[in-house]
């Protein structure tokens, strides 16, 4: 019997309530300062503590995981505290494509991915110099938002970088990846891929909540002005989001776009979870600055099925049981292996 396993952080209690729901065994490899929080939850079966989440490499940890035939399915915490090559190295079998992952964490790779996928990705700026409108600097790596500024020009720039290396966040320009800003709604586009069924399906859309740029909003013109401040955009939570139907079959066509491209770039291509990141600008035009190649943490929202997942399932779908039942039918089949790398 195949069992379903985690890091304790992120989105572990959806996927883990999915794998329940759907009948198989559960293990969370959760930190130690975390099992107080974690034990309240019936639905983990076996708990591995550990110092630090790159014991899932140690023998002990990979031991017990592979006595439990354990697929272990990737979210944003593992790419955020283990390097590229650790998660490469990882002998338990990974849900979903693990060498896709250097292409989410690598600015260059990703925007290659991106254009690959016929996405309109906004204009990347080469160099400080060369600031001519509005643009953001984003820290490389999954810095989620923290130490990301918005500037308008050479000056602006410096002034701003300047200040983040002092603050320590940065170490100069080679730590940030500086992209044209684009104006409109933010939305935060979540598929499923099924090799299985060699299908795609749309499970939802939300927005993020960063902070304190959303917190800038509020606050008038005038005070602004007078503030000597960097914005960040932080994550802090998410909300859910509908988008207009006319914009559907757009969004399906890129979904679609992304994992035959992928196929293309990264064998065995995007299998399972994944999110398309942007804005849609005046004229509903979509344009992405991101991806995540693995289950995203906007998907928490739709623990009980999206407005989406309710067209696909009768009953209610999460992307944490979406990905069990892709387990459960590929460990019926003896077709693992289509499914982890
Ligand atoms: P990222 O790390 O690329 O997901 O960016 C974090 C946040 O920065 C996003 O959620 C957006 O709020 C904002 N952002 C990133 N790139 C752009 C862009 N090109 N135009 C507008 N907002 C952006």
């Amino acid at each position: 019997m195949v069992s379903v396993a985690t890091l304790g952080s992120h989105c572990a209690l959806q996927v883990l309530k999915g794998a329940k729901d759907e009948g198989l065994k559960t293990i969370l490899v959760s930190e130690k300062k975390r099992e107080r929080l974690y034990k309240r939850f019936d639905f983990i079966d076996e708990m591995i503590l550990v110092d630090s989440f790159e014991e899932i490499l140690d023998k002990k940890c990979t031991t017990i995981l592979n006595k439990n035939n354990a697929v272990l399915i990737p979210h944003g915490t593992l790419i955020a505290q283990m390097s590229t090559k650790q998660i490469e190295s990882i002998t338990t079998p990974v849900f979903g494509n693990k060498w896709i992952l250097r292409w989410e964490s690598d600015r260059k790779l990703k925007e290659q991915l991106m254009i690959e996928s016929k996405l309109n990705v906004p204009q990347a700026v080469s160099s400080p110099k060369k600031i001519k409108r509005l643009v953001i600097a984003k820290r490389h790596g999954a810095a989620g938002g923290k130490g990301y500024f918005l500037a308008s020009s050479e000056k602006d720039y410096i002034k701003k970088r300047n200040i983040l290396v002092k603050q320590g966040l940065i170490k100069g320009d080679s730590d940030l990846y500086i992209q044209e800003y684009v104006m409109g709604v933010l939305a935060y586009l979540q598929f499923f891929y099924s090799p299985l069924k060699n299908e795609l399906e749309f499970f939802g859309v939300d927005k993020r909540h960063e902070s304190d740029i959303e917190g800038l909003a509020r606050i008038p013109s005038q005070q602004q002005l007078g503030m000597d401040y960097i914005s960040s955009f932080n994550v802090i939570g998410n909300s859910p989001m509908v988008l207009r139907e006319s914009l559907l079959d757009e969004v399906y066509q890129m979904g679609e776009r992304f994992v035959s491209a992928s196929r293309r770039l990264v064998k065995p291509g995007m299998n399972g979870p994944f999110c398309i990141e942007g804005v849609y600008d005046q004229d509903g035009k979509f344009w992405s600055f991101e991806f995540s190649a693995r289950i995203v943490a906007g998907t928490n929202i739709y623990m009980d099925g999206s407005p989406y997942s309710t067209l696909l399932y009768d009953i209610p779908m999460s992307m944490g049981r979406r990905i069990a039942r892709e387990i459960k039918q590929a460990a019926k089949i003896k077709k693992l292996d289509k499914i982890t790398t």
